[in-house]
C-alpha cells in the first residue's frame, strides 16, 4: 500500500462469524459467584469480550482451512509431516523436528531430558509452564531479566532482553555443568510480552557458546518479536522480516514453540533441535507420551495448518496491523487514565493494577478484583498476573489484556476503552477478595475466592 494513507486497517475480510456472549448485570453477577470469583471457570458463551488468552484464540485463513481437507492422516510418515517438517526447517535452520500436542509437551519433553535435581535453567523469563516443567524434575529455574524490566511506568524498546552480566555471572558461580542450557522467550510473555533485541541475543548467544551451554529459544510469539526489531532496532528496517526471525533463529541450538500463538493454529507446537543426542532421548519420550514422531499427538491435518500459519504470520501486512491493534488499545487505555505497563507488548496490554486499585492491599488480589469487576462491569475476560497466579512472593499485581490474532475489530477495542474509562471513575469503589480453596501448583487454574465484605 502507499504511504499516505494513516489508517492501519485489519487486513483481512471476514467469512464466518460467531455471536458475542451478551448478558444482563444479574447474570453476570450469579456466574461469577458460581465461578468462585475466578475467570477460568466462567462458561465461554457468557463471555462478551474474551482477552483470557491469545492462546490458541487465532481465526484461521481460508487457505488454512483448505490445509484441513488436505491433511494426510496415516499414521507413519504422512505427506503432511514433511510439509510441515520443511516449514519449521526452512523457518529456524534446525535440523530435528518433533511434533507436540501444544508448547508445554515440548517443555515436558526437552527438560524431562536435561533437568534434574541440583540443574539451574537460566532465562530473561521463564513462563508459568516452562517454569512447572522445570522444577518437576527438581531443578531451578532462575530469571535474568534485564534491568528496568520491572519499571512497568518507564517505556524501553526492549524490555524482553536478558541481563547478560547476571548471566555469565551465575554461570560462574554455579559453573557451566548444572546449567542444562539456556532459555530465551520471545516476546518475554511474563514480564508484558516485551520484546527481544537482536544485539541482546547475539550477546546471549556468545556467552552460550563460550561456556558451551545450549541456547534454546521459547518461541511462541517470535513473529511480533521480529518485527518489533524490525520497527525499532537499528539496521533493521529495510530488512524482510522472514530474514530477521531466520536471523534470530540463527543464535539459538534449537527451540520450543507453542502454535496455538504465532503459527495462528488452534492447537499444536514442536520442539526443533540440532543436538542430536538430545533429540535421540526426546524421541523416545515423545513415543510414550505423545505420539509416533511424525504426528506427535496431533492430527495430520494439524500440521499442515500449521504449516501454513508458519507462513502467514510473517506477512507484513499481518503485523503491521497487529502490533498496532495491541498499541492503539493502549493508546486509549492511557488516555483513559488506566497505568499500564509501558510500552503495550506484542499480543497483550498489561494493566498495573497495583496502582489503578492502590486501597487494596497485597493479600485481597488487587490484580484478581479488577479481572472480576471487569467482568462484571462488561462481561469482558482478561486474566490475572499477579499473587494469585505467583503466590505472596509475586513481584506484580497485573491484568492482561491478551488480544486474539485476527478476532477482534476496532470497534471492539474502542468499547474495552469505553469500559475503562468508566471503571476509572469508580476504581476506589472496587472490593479485594480473599482466597478459598486452591492448589500448590499453577493455583490460579482452579482457585475459588470470595468479596472482601463492604
Ligand atoms: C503459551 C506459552 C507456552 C506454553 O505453551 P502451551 O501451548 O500453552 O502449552 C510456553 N512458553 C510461552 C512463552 C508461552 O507463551
Amino acid at each position: 500500500m502507499e504511504r499516505r494513507w494513516k489508517t492501519i486497517i485489519e487486513p483481512f475480510k471476514i467469512k464466518a462469524v460467531e455471536p458475542l456472549g451478551f448478558t444482563t448485570r444479574e447474570e453476570r453477577e450469579n456466574i461469577l459467584r458460581e465461578a468462585g470469583y475466578n475467570v477460568f471457570a466462567i462458561p465461554a458463551d457468557k463471555v462478551l469480550i474474551d482477552l483470557l488468552t491469545d492462546s490458541g484464540t487465532s481465526a484461521m485463513s481460508a487457505e488454512q482451512w483448505a490445509c484441513l481437507m488436505r491433511g494426510d492422516e496415516s499414521y507413519a510418515g504422512a505427506r503432511s509431516f514433511y510439509r510441515f517438517e520443511k516449514a519449521v526447517r526452512d523457518l529456524t535452520g534446525y535440523r530435528h523436528v518433533l511434533p507436540v500436542h501444544q508448547g508445554r509437551a515440548a517443555e515436558r519433553i526437552l527438560m524431562g531430558v536435561t533437568g534434574g535435581p541440583d540443574k539451574v535453567f537460566l532465562s530473561n523469563s521463564h513462563f508459568d509452564t516452562t517454569r512447572a516443567n522445570v522444577e518437576s524434575t527438581g531443578a531451578q529455574a532462575l530469571d535474568l531479566p534485564v534491568a528496568g524490566a520491572l519499571d512497568f511506568a518507564v517505556p524501553a524498546p526492549f524490555k524482553g532482553d536478558m541481563d547478560v552480566r547476571a548471566l555469565e555471572a551465575n554461570i560462574r558461580e554455579l559453573g557451566a555443568g548444572r546449567v542444562p542450557m539456556i532459555i530465551m522467550t520471545l516476546t518475554n510473555n511474563s514480564l508484558g510480552g516485551q520484546p527481544a533485541s537482536m544485539k541482546n541475543l547475539r550477546e546471549v548467544s556468545e556467552v552460550a557458546r563460550h561456556y558451551k551451554i545450549p541456547l534454546i529459544l521459547d518461541v511462541a510469539r517470535f513473529a511480533e518479536n521480529a518485527f518489533f526489531i524490525k520497527l525499532r532496532e537499528a539496521g533493521y528496517a529495510s530488512r524482510p522480516v522472514a530474514e530477521i526471525a531466520r536471523e534470530m533463529f540463527s543464535y539459538g541450538d534449537g527451540c520450543m514453540m507453542s502454535a496455538k500463538k504465532d503459527a495462528l493454529v488452534n492447537i499444536g507446537g514442536f520442539l526443533a533441535l540440532n543436538h542430536d543426542d538430545w533429540v535421540r532421548r526426546a524421541r523416545e519420550v515423545l513415543i510414550l507420551g505423545e505420539g509416533f514422531p511424525t504426528y506427535g499427538g496431533l492430527a495430520g491435518r494439524d500440521l499442515e495448518a500449521m504449516a501454513r500459519g508458519l507462513e502467514e504470520v510473517l506477512d507484513e501486512q499481518y503485523l503491521t496491523y497487529r502490533l498496532r491493534s495491541i498499541e492503539y488499545l493502549g493508546e486509549g487505555l492511557r488516555k483513559a487514565g488506566v497505568p499500564i505497563v509501558e510500552p503495550p507488548g506484542g499480543h497483550a496490554v498489561y494493566v498495573d493494577a497495583r496502582r489503578f486499585l492502590p486501597h487494596i492491599p497485597r493479600e485481597q488480589f488487587p490484580a484478581q478484583a479488577l479481572v472480576c469487576e471487569l467482568y462484571l462491569t462488561a462481561g469482558v475476560r482478561s486474566v490475572e498476573i499477579g499473587s494469585l497466579m505467583f503466590g505472596p512472593e509475586a513481584r506484580m499485581e497485573l491484568v492482561r489484556l491478551a488480544i486474539p490474532r485476527r478476532v477482534y475489530t476496532q470497534s471492539h477495542v474502542d468499547f474495552l476503552i469505553e469500559v475503562f474509562a468508566d471503571l476509572t471513575r469508580r476504581a476506589g469503589g472496587v472490593r479485594g477478595l480473599r482466597l478459598l480453596e486452591s492448589t500448590p501448583s499453577l493455583r490460579h487454574f482452579t482457585a475459588r475466592l470470595t468479596p472482601q465484605p463492604a
